[in-house]
């Protein structure tokens, strides 16, 4: 169990951000007295503000420019520097509506707020209000719940910085008004703020998007469609290789391997229920002949199909089938981002089913084996997430919740797992456990899910004969490890910043002829390579020595092996590292047993 932290919300980080977006707002209306202010909460790492500036003459909304966010943030700065002190004081809802009179965004959240229906970040809430929480420093006020620091010196001027603005709708609805988002960051002195940039920096040269490109691994395209994305050879090879070696792991691992299709027809999704609750994520319906049909956006209704395909004896438990099943979702084209949220995507997903009695085993093994399948890839570094029972989602069911959960939590505890819960987090039909990655950033990525699943089994009405003769009903568990392998290549390659380990390298080695004479040595011991198995490419371009070992470097291939006429006579290769580590002059075999050695150990280390 992981030791008790203060949530952020809680936190000095928190406070200093959220003071900090306010005297941002402040500074704002300086300049653009007109603006009129809609919410600006403290979120990871920073905060932001959004601001409606009303439309120039073509009907265009208003934006900030690179020169507006200079002169705000320097204006924030001095006040800042002035040390207003935050005061916090209370309207009734009729009187915070005089006073917000001119503010039609903060009278719309006056008025949800009344209701119980949003909070001021727009956030859900079940508590009515009659009164509102108010806080003014100099002469700004905010209707703000708080919490804030004593004055403004308490947010040093040297750490805070704004960002970049964007456009943002009100309430997240396009139909709604286009606000204008100016994104800030404050910590609690210059040097955190100067390591935190640093980071920002790193992560920028890490995009997938970025590197994906500089790589040549994937691309998408407008006549393709938003979100779907395209493969190209080195991608598709990596994903390959990953999926290769999950596939025999999960054989070997007791799962069989199923395939379904990708469609499938709507009276399979009636009775699974997608077409009640999870409609809006899918897409439109096919006609063929005269029924209707779906892209699947879950695998799980299949496997269903194929498990009541027959009838099963409490010995023919438990059964894991498991299908690298692409599933397409509807999500919102402002929403997509690479390969991270994507429209069609391939799940690594497998579904358990198995008796009462062997519910924890299978809960252990399954986290076991992600774990398994985590490490080798490199990621060794994991947050793991419980999330339990929601009175209101699931009413009248906490006696059949008891058992799974507590599975889950012994199986977190014996895998020795920082967890934390998340209490009511579940959605209606079951815990899970969530499984996020740290990566080499100290970023966390949604990776693994292990989802029981109380409601499925119900609806297709899925039996085993127990031991009694009796029909019982299984215990379903959905499972998804590296959870899209569209997602995780995009994750693998931010870890990674591209230099992936030897095993997952679409070029492993660079045979770099010195010149032109070299290239048929070259040629041969690249055969020599490739017959080991190793994947080789020879420079034979007529570029400099340097520059093909920068080219190498820059397309982070492993291995360099630089020939000329001393390696020639010597039958030698001089080896050198993506890192730019020389590693002197070896023979070919002793270079050869080096590599097979990194690969069958899938290490990460050249
Ligand atoms: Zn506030
Ligand atoms: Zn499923």
């Amino acid at each position: 169990m992981s030791e008790k932290k203060i949530p952020y919300t809680e936190s000095k980080l928190y406070r200093i951000r959220h003071s900090a977006t306010h005297v941002m707002a402040e500074a704002v209306l300086e300049f653009f007295p007109e603006a009129k202010l809609a919410i600006g909460p403290p979120i990871a790492d920073g905060y932001y503000y959004d601001f409606d500036l009303g439309k120039n003459e073509n009907g265009k909304p208003i934006t900030f420019s690179d020169e507006d966010l200079e002169k705000i943030e320097a204006r924030m700065k001095k006040l800042l520097k002035k040390n207003a002190k935050f005061i916090q004081s209370s309207m009734s809802i009729a009187e915070a509506e005089q006073f917000f009179a001119d503010e039609p965004y903060k009278l719309e959240l006056i008025a949800d707020l009344a209701a119980g229906r949003l909070d001021e970040n727009g956030e859900p809430t079940a508590e009515a209000v009659t009164e509102v929480s108010i806080y003014t420093q100099h002469e700004f006020v905010d209707l703000c719940r708080g919490p804030h620091v004593g004055f403004t010196k308490q947010v040093r001027a040297n750490a805070v910085k704004l960002l970049r603005t964007s456009g943002a709708y009100w309430r997240g609805d396009e139909n709604r008004p286009q606000l204008q988002r100016i994104y800030g960051t404050a910590w609690e002195n210059k040097e955190e703020l100067a390591a935190y940039l640093e980071r920002l920096e790193e992560a920028k040269k890490r995009d997938h998007r970025r590197v994906g490109k500089e790589l040549d691994l994937f691309s998408s395209s407008p006549e393709v469609g938003s979100g779907l994305t395209l493969w190209h050879p080195k991608g598709g090879l990596i994903r390959h290789l990953a999926e290769e070696f999950c596939k025999n792991e999960h054989i070997t691992h007791g799962y069989d391997l199923v395939y379904s299709p990708h469609i499938g027809r709507s009276t399979l999704w009636e009775t699974s229920g997608h077409l009640t609750w999870y409609k809006d994520d899918m897409y439109s319906a096919i006609k063929i002949d005269e029924d209707e049909y779906y892209l699947k956006p879950m695998n799980c209704p299949f496997h269903i199909m194929i498990y009541k395909n027959k009838m099963h004896s409490y010995r023919d438990l438990p059964l894991r089938m498991a299908e690298w099943g692409t599933v397409y979702r509807y999500e919102r084209s402002g929403v997509l981002h690479g390969l991270m949220r994507v429209r069609g995507f391939t799940q690594d997903d497998a579904h358990l089913f198995c008796r009462k009695d062997q519910m924890p085993e299978e809960i252990d093994r399954a986290l076991n084996f992600c774990l398994h399948i985590l490490r080798s890839f490199g990621m060794n570094k994991f947050h793991a997430y419980l999330s339990t029972r929601d009175e209101k989602k699931s009413a009248g069911d906490k006696e059949r919740w008891h058992e799974p959960t507590e599975a889950l939590r012994d199986a977190l505890e014996r895998a020795n797992l920082e967890y934390d819960i998340d209490e009511g987090g579940a959605a209606f039909y079951g815990p899970k456990i969530d499984l996020k990655m740290i990566d080499a950033l100290g970023r966390e990525w949604q990776l693994s899910t292990i989802q029981f699943d109380f409601n499925l089994p119900e609806r297709f009405d899925m039996t085993y004969i127990g031991q009694d003769g009796e029909p019982h009903r299984p215990y379903m568990i959905h499972r998804a490890l590296l959870g899209s392998m569209e997602r995780f290549m995009g994750v693998l390659i931010e870890h990674y910043a591209g230099a992936f380990p030897l095993w997952l390298s679409p070029v492993q080695v660079e045979m770099i002829p010195i010149a032109d004479r070299h290239t048929p040595y070259a040629d041969k011991i690249a055969e020599q390579l490739r017959e080991a198995g190793l994947r080789v490419d020879v420079d034979s371009s007529s570029e400099r020595m340097n520059k093909k070992i920068r080219n190498a470097q820059l397309q982070k291939t492993p291995y360099m092996l630089v020939v000329g006429d001393r390696e020639k006579e010597n039958n030698e290769i001089a080896v050198r590292t993506r890192e730019n580590k020389n590693m002197g002059a070896m023979s070919v075999d002793a270079f050869k047993e080096r590599a097979l050695a990194i690969i069958a150990d899938k290490g990460l280390n050249l």
